[in-house]
């Protein structure tokens, strides 16, 4: 195959089956994991950083030498930055302390600057600063994820479809690790409208408050909330997986030494929640998630070699 951009390569991932000879679920359930970290900056999000780079720059929000400002866990930057790349727009990225150093690196890479927030402050404090600096800079955009409605649309677009074309006949329930809400949202909304039955689960890190919980700090990178994503109004959950960091990163090794995939937690938590859907769904049962990025981003943070969890 011959590209003539990286972007061609954006998306189209392939889905991994794991079945009942693999992991503790009912005999004939099969659990399909879409493998976002081999997307060309090794996540989910650069499917976004393409849909928010491109409509803001076709509405005109968006030139060559301006600069495009957001709050990011990391993942999205790198979606981000090589998406304003081919169009010459600047990225400036507020990064709270606490997320991984090559993350970082990696945006900075792709030619992006960084600010830091206060990790005590939480995503609430990194979207504070960069409003704050959408409104000194001039010639700038804040796509905001965390509220704009071309992120689910991303998902809805491709991520749905792309799910749909490989699984046509029918599919029990989707489950999903819930930051922004986009993937989950969007890809929900789409297959919700492909398959009417279909149970929607979220995922979240123990410390995060989607089931009730009480906010607090947790190692499962990228997926956790402080507020209900304004994406799920009109979106018919069936529930939500909270996962303790310990078992997503026990299976983020797992999947790591017996099925040579290298993810990032996420990607364990997600694991993890597909199985406990599994158990409580009848044998036969189809289930997809989604393996958002790639491991090798948290080796920084001991992530296959960590004694404590
Ligand atoms: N996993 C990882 C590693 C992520 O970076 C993100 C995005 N923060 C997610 C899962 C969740 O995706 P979304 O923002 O679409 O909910």
């Amino acid at each position: 195959m011959i590209i003539n951009q990286i972007k061609e390569v954006i998306g189209n991932t392939p889905l991994l089956r794991f079945t009942s000879s693999q992991l503790p679920i009912p005999e004939r359930t099969e659990i399909f994991a879409k493998l976002e970290f081999l997307n060309p900056g090794g996540s989910i999000k650069d499917r976004l950083g393409q849909y928010l780079v491109s409509s803001a720059v076709r509405a005109g929000k968006l030139k060559a030498g301006g600069t495009l400002i957001e709050p990011t866990a990391g993942n999205t930057g790198i979606g981000l930055a090589l998406a304003a790349q081919a169009y010459s727009i600047q990225t400036i990225f507020v990064v709270p302390e606490k997320f991984s150093l090559e993350k970082q690196a990696l945006m900075q890479a792709l030619g992006a600057t960084l600010v830091h927030t206060p990790t005590k402050m939480g995503m609430t404090g990194a979207i504070k600063k960069a409003k704050e600096l959408a409104q000194e800079i001039p010639n700038s955009y804040l796509p905001l994820q965390f509220e704009n409605e071309g992120n689910p649309k991303a998902y809805y677009e491709t991520l749905g479809p792309e799910i749909a074309a490989d699984l046509p006949e029918t599919i029990t329930a989707f489950v999903a690790g819930v930051g922004s809400g986009g993937t989950f949202a969007g890809t929900g909304a789409y297959l919700r409208e492909k398959y009417p039955e279909i149970l929607l689960y979220g995922v979240e890190p123990a410390g995060s408050i989607l089931n009730g919980g009480l906010s607090h700090a947790h190692e499962i990178e990228g997926i956790g909330v402080e507020f209900i994503p304004p994406f799920f109004e009109n979106l018919p959950i069936a529930g939500y997986e909270t996962i303790s960091d310990e078992t997503g990163f026990s299976y983020t090794r797992q999947l790591a030494k017996d099925y040579g995939v290298l993810a990032g937690s996420s990607s364990g938590a997600a694991l993890a929640a597909a199985i406990n859907v599994a158990q409580k769904l009848p044998a036969g049962s189809v289930i997809t998630t989604v393996f958002p990025d790639a491991g090798d981003r948290y080796l920084s943070k001991d992530i296959y070699t960590r004694t404590k969890y």
